[in-house]
């Protein structure tokens, strides 16, 4: 089966095709790097990884870019408070440049904790201003922008299609409007560059066209997505919330310079909720990767944990979950290392994976293939072999997987010992009571041609 998947741009499933033939140009918008990333915006950053996986196993290669906001980034998306950099700085004492550092390392570290692939390109917004630079001077010149005194905006009135992605009611927002105009022409009008403050010496700040200041939020993908990638490309992503405002504006600014609307396919990823409400870093109610490990997880159980829901649909955090994904996680990877040596791949098992996760990356059906092949009857080589491949879009590195070696407590050792004296004395009642007493505290004893091994019992697969 071919692959599908959900364009917001269109609002429909369609048949993924790429613009070359076998290679795919993809953009997801990355972090603004003013705090720790939360396990929501980590949910987003899995189902772009699993969607570049799916894209690699349908044997595409993937030109993979990702932005690291670091600054332009305002307190609110309507272009109003301050930069998050310049207040993160004022929070935490240090300099914006190296909060940027400290959380750009962070966010790597936690991708890295839960194997999402590296992008080919990294980009951060501040090695980029002359190209955000050129790209509002090109839409400045097609005419689209005016100055106010705080900086220069985009016209959205001017472009018949804006909004499309958001299906926004333009006519409504005109007419109601209790959002902040300042000297705005219109509700939907954003920020391309703003200037510093009059007076006020910012640690970011560049000379422009227009005067000393910096890149609006939207513009750094619009210039970054076209620079490494061409002025129209596969995929783009983000979370549900840049629908409405951040995409529908880097659309915007696209179309205004280069007539394109940026991607083939736009898809977006939805929210991770905490008690019914979107968990944020505003909020106050957020958990990091490094809070489940503290807890006792591997973090490759957050991934296990988000691969349950498919991405289109919001997903509840709750502890028990995280506790079922580490269970399931630990029997998936036991399973794998007892079976030894790779054998051949099962066909039909692989073909009924692809169907599934070129349904639209149908994650929670992949994991119920993958949990039928575990418990079939199929000879261990074939299995392991057929679950390693399903692994290379899982991505729960199930194949390096190794236990970790226990130290076993000395009063279970002791016992062993005695059995062992016992059985060389041929007092077998005495081994044998021996023995369950060793089963009972949770071990298990194999008698192996070097002598007995004594081992923390196996969960067991099958119930
Ligand atoms: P930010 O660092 O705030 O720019 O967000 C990084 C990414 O996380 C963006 O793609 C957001 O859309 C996404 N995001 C933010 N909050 C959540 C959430 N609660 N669940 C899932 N994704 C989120
Ligand atoms: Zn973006």
């Amino acid at each position: 089966m071919s692959l599908h998947l959900y364009d917001t741009y269109s609002r429909s499933m369609r048949e993924f095709v790429p613009l070359k033939p076998g290679k795919v140009g993809l953009y997801t918008c990355g972090p603004t790097v003013y705090d720790y990333a939360h396990i929501g915006n980590l949910r987003t950053y899995i189902f772009e990884d699993v969607l570049r996986r799916v894209l690699e196993f349908n044997g595409y290669h993937v030109k993979h870019v990702m932005n690291i906001t670091d600054v332009g980034h305002l307190v609110s998306d309507a272009d109003t408070g301050e930069d998050r950099m310049e207040k993160g700085s004022r929070r935490t004492g240090m300099t914006a440049w190296d909060i940027a550092e400290l959380y750009t390392n962070e966010f790597k570290q936690d991708m890295h904790r839960l194997n999402i692939q590296e992008p080919s390109v990294w980009c951060k917004a501040t090695d980029h201003i002359q190209d955000q630079i050129d790209l509002i001077r090109c839409i400045e010149e097609n005419d689209y922008t005016y100055p106010t005194s705080d900086g220069i905006y985009f016209d959205t009135s001017k472009l018949s299609e804006y909004g499309h992605l958001a299906r926004k009611d333009i006519e409504g927002l005109q007419a109601g409007a209790r959002i902040e105009m300042g000297e705005k022409r219109n509700p939907t009008d954003f920020a391309l560059w703003k200037f510093s403050p009059a007076g006020q010496k910012r640690q970011m700040e560049w000379d422009s066209p227009w005067g000393v200041g910096f890149p609006g939020w939207h513009i750094e993908c619009s210039a970054m997505s076209a620079k490494y990638l061409g002025e129209f490309f596969d995929i783009h992503c983000g979370g549900e919330d840049h629908i409405s405002v951040h995409h529908t504006n880097e659309i915007a600014q696209t179309q205004a310079c280069y007539g394109t609307r940026l991607a083939n396919f736009w898809m977006h990823g939805y929210f991770l909720q905490i008690d019914e409400s979107r968990m944020g870093k505003s909020a106050g109610n957020f958990l990091r990767v490094q809070t489940l490990m503290e807890r006792g997880y591997d973090p490759l159980a957050w991934r296990y944990f988000c691969l349950n829901a498919n991405y289109r649909t919001k997903l509840n955090f709750s502890w028990e979950g995280v506790e079922g994904a580490n269970t399931s996680l630990n029997r998936l990877r036991s399973a794998v290392y007892d079976w030894g040596e790779a054998g051949a791949v099962h066909e039909s098992f692989l073909h009924r994976f692809s169907e599934a996760v070129n349904d639209d990356l149908n994650m929670p059906v992949a994991l119920a293939i993958t949990w039928e092949l575990v418990k079939s009857d199929l000879p261990a080589p074939t299995k392991k072999a057929t679950l390693l491949v399903f692994d290379t879009v899982l991505g729960l590195g199930l194949g390096e997987w190794v236990p970790i070696e226990e130290e076993i407590p000395g009063d279970i050792l002791a016992m062993l010992a005695e059995r062992q004296a016992a059985r060389m004395e041929k007092r077998w009642q005495d081994a044998d009571a021996l023995r369950e007493q060793i089963t009972a505290a949770g071990y298990e004893i194999e008698d192996t041609p070097q002598g007995p091994r004594v081992k923390r019992k196996q969960i067991t697969i099958k119930e």
